[in-house]
């Protein structure tokens, strides 16, 4: 029996679609894994389609207006850098994302890396395989409780740290320009005062051009208290040179990264080297269940547009009004 839809994807880097397949077998429409990232290739594969996922693909405006059918294009992740998402608007495709299905994630991967900076896990644990059984080796350690942990950026991912984080017995402050009140038992306040004043200073906001080396020459030199720095956001939010000298020269106690400026670092990078500081690959989003949820409500996006209703999270709200598609709530 022919489909009532096709949806392509144009590319994805996940070991199945299954999903994706539940997905669209529910409503039935045919689904296509295209694995392309040619402009030629879009193009020619996408142009009857009418729906798109997309992951790495770029789709141009040559790509998108060449699409007949097109309703709806819903990116895995948060991210849409890889749209050209005025064209989506201007031809009345609705371009959804997914923007909260790593939180739990990301949060345990900033407290995983505080408390294993803190103790000293990594270090010991080298030291412990290599035959040196002593703990005297990793003087000084200090109680984390009553100690202040400062956060820049409290939204989804910062507000769920400062909250898991108290449990520890630590006071919590944070720098966050866009928030009116402060949530309970957090202080806000000025980035130089959370810079200060903390022990631990954790970073959770988006990178854009205000924030692109937020945290450089100045604001390492108002590091008081020889913080640790706990990065999950994105790199280039951190000057890396000033960071790998403030750790070179003491200033801080050491830094717990999951992004770098550059990924995958080069490998004269000193921050491979030292030991207090504590790296991992972008592993930050990653689980089996969040990249399972991140699948299922990729595609849930596209199928709502299709069945007339509106996704749970569209990037261009302008779309309303102008969609291709007609979308109501049923
Ligand atoms: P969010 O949008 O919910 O929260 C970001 C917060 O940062 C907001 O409250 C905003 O007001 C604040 N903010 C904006 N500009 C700021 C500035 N100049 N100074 C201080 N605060 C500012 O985002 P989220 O979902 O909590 O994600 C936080 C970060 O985590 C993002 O950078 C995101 O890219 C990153 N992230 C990383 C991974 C990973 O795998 N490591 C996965 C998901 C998200």
């Amino acid at each position: 029996m022919p489909k009532r839809w096709k949806v392509v994807i144009t590319d994805c880097d996940h070991g199945s679609i299954d999903e994706e397949k539940e997905e669209f077998d529910r409503i039935g429409a045919e689904l296509i894994l295209a694995q392309v990232q040619r402009e030629e290739d879009l193009m020619r594969i996408c142009k009857e389609a009418d729906g798109l996922i997309n992951q790495y693909a770029l789709l141009t405006r040559r790509v998108l207006a060449n699409l007949l059918r097109c309703k709806v294009i819903a990116r895995y992740g948060v991210g849409v850098d890889s749209i050209d998402l005025r064209t989506a608007t201007d031809l009345g495709i609705v371009v959804a994302n997914v923007p909260d299905y790593c939180v739990d994630e990301v949060v345990n991967q900033t407290i995983a890396l505080i408390l294993a900076l803190v103790r000293k896990i990594v270090f010991f644990d080298q030291k412990v395989k290599s035959n040196q059984w002593d703990f005297r080796q990793g003087r000084p350690i200090y109680r984390i409780k009553e100690k202040t942990m400062g956060f820049i950026g409290l939204g989804r991912i910062g507000l769920e740290v400062a909250r898991k984080i108290s449990v520890f017995g630590v006071r919590v402050i944070a720098f966050d320009p866009y928030l009116e009140r402060a949530p309970e038992g957090i202080e806000l306040m000025s980035l130089d005062n959370v810079l200060r004043a903390s022990d631990f200073i954790s970073i959770h906001c988006p990178l854009n051009e205000f924030t692109r080396h937020l945290i450089g020459e100045r604001e390492f030199k108002k590091m008081e208290r020889k913080p640790f720095l706990i990065n999950t956001s994105r790199g280039p939010i951190i000057d890396e040179n000033v960071l790998i000298k403030a750790l070179l020269e003491g200033r801080i106690s050491g830094a717990g990264l999951d992004v770098l400026e550059t990924e995958p670092p080069d490998c004269s990078n000193l921050l491979l080297k030292m030991e207090n500081v504590i790296l991992s690959p972008h592993a930050g989003f990653y689980s089996e269940e969040s990249i399972s949820e991140l699948k299922r409500r990729t595609s849930k996006n596209v199928s709502d547009v299709l069945m007339g209703e509106w996704p749970t999270s569209v990037v261009n709200r302008e779309v309303m009004g102008k969609t291709r598609s007609t979308i109501s709530v049923y």
